[in-house]
């Protein structure tokens, strides 16, 4: 039964393989045999190779070891959370944070601890895997607005806010595989209208737009989005998930989120890099900006349009042209994996270029030419 669903798989070219990918501190990745220069990564800083965020890590490895033993509820709510939470409250200007296991495990957690039957979520249509799985685990009824249309989501809310107790709109700040931004302005004042809340997923806007605050700082609207959740794996280069709210939230969550509950605090390391990390992007403007430069630099070599964040999109359709692409990208040095169904609509696949503050200039201008050699922009 496994093999034939494998082979279904193959035949559509949707078939994955996981790639022993080794990558080290000079931004390269060493695969398959070849040292490839990495535009794949959401490391956008480089943090996670940076001798501050390393050397965090060690000394609590070298103080409290390798795990956390225990629930944060239990034995695992390590002192160095509670700096980590503060640091994050801070850069969003939230009343407080919760940090959690991961970015996919807050997101499940999340929505059924706010909505459940007789609740409202409206959420865009290309939200992330795991605000899906969040959405479903919550038991309330679902509305999918078009991709970032907030008067579509507004028009929802008006046909229906008053059939539901609650309501909960959901969206992320910076689309993760198209790299543009939510209408947060619009969307915060909708929830106010409607008296609902707003909730983001800036897994991609923290550490890279406003100034490293995330997409609220950058839409102007930092105090009107009531629940910015994210991840510490990207930009932060560490590990962990996190929401940022009021104090009442997040105590609510210390109660309600399942996978905070019943899962096993971090390892002590993973939270000590997180705040190293965090002190980076906090007190750092130019690495905080660099990403953006370097998408911006590529974008103008190809003649494609001036980007919204570091990640560009370079849409192919077929799922085989798209592994194509990244064959050939491999072949001059370059490591962009393809992104296909589900992960993304049927028919859209497409090479998903992402820009670190490490990358050389020269570097993202041998890409822009490779690019352009294989016949998909430029
Ligand atoms: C990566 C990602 C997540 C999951 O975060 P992890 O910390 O990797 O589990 C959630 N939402 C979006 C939009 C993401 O890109």
């Amino acid at each position: 039964m496994a093999a034939g669903r494998l082979d279904a798989l193959e035949q559509q070219a949707l078939r994955r393989r996981l790639a022993a990918t080794a990558r080290s501190d000079d931004g390269v990745a060493a695969r398959d045999g070849r040292v490839l220069t990495s535009f794949c990564c959401n490391d956008y800083l480089g943090l996670s190779q940076h001798p501050a965020v390393k050397q965090a890590a060690h000394q609590a490895i070298d103080a409290f070891g390798a795990g956390a033993g225990a629930s944060r509820l239990v034995t695992g709510n390590h002192p160095l959370y509670e700096d980590l939470e503060r640091r994050l409250a801070a850069l969003k200007e939230t009343e407080a944070a919760l940090v959690f296991g991961s970015g996919y495990l807050a997101n499940l957690a999340i929505p059924p601890a706010l909505a459940g039957t007789g609740d409202l979520i409206v959420a865009d249509e290309l939200v992330h895997a795991s605000m899906h799985a969040g959405i479903r685990a919550s038991r309330a009824e679902v509305r999918f607005f078009p991709h970032n249309d907030a008067d579509a989501c507004g028009r929802v809310l008006a046909d229906e806010r008053a059939s539901f107790r609650h309501c909960l709109i959901m969206t992320e700040g910076v689309f993760s595989m198209d790299g543009d931004c939510a209408p947060l302005a619009a969307l915060s004042e909708i929830a106010d209208a409607r008296d609902a809340w707003l909730m983001t997923d800036d897994a991609h806007g923290l550490g890279v737009l406003g100034e490293g605050r995330g997409s609220a700082a950058a839409a102007g609207v930092s105090d009107r989005v009531p629940l910015q959740m994210g991840t510490l794996s990207k930009a932060v280069g560490s590990y962990g998930g996190y929401l940022c709210a009021s104090r009442a939230v997040i105590d609510l969550m210390i109660n309600r989120a399942r996978s905070l509950i019943y899962a096993t605090g971090l390892p002590p390391a993973a939270v000590a890099a997180s705040s190293a990390a965090l002190d980076l992007v906090a007190n750092d403007r130019r690495l905080v900006a660099a990403p953006m430069e370097k998408a911006s630099r590529f974008c103008a070599a190809l003649g494609l349009p001036e980007p919204e964040s570091p990640i560009v999109p370079l849409i192919v359709g077929a799922a085989e042209r798209a592994l194509d692409a990244s064959a050939a990208l491999a072949e001059q040095g370059f490591l962009v994996t393809a992104i296909r169904p589900p992960t993304v609509p049927d028919g859209t696949a497409r090479l998903r270029f992402t820009f670190q503050a490490t990358h050389k200039d020269e570097d993202v201008d041998r890409l822009a030419a490779a690019v352009r050699e294989t016949g998909l922009a430029g």
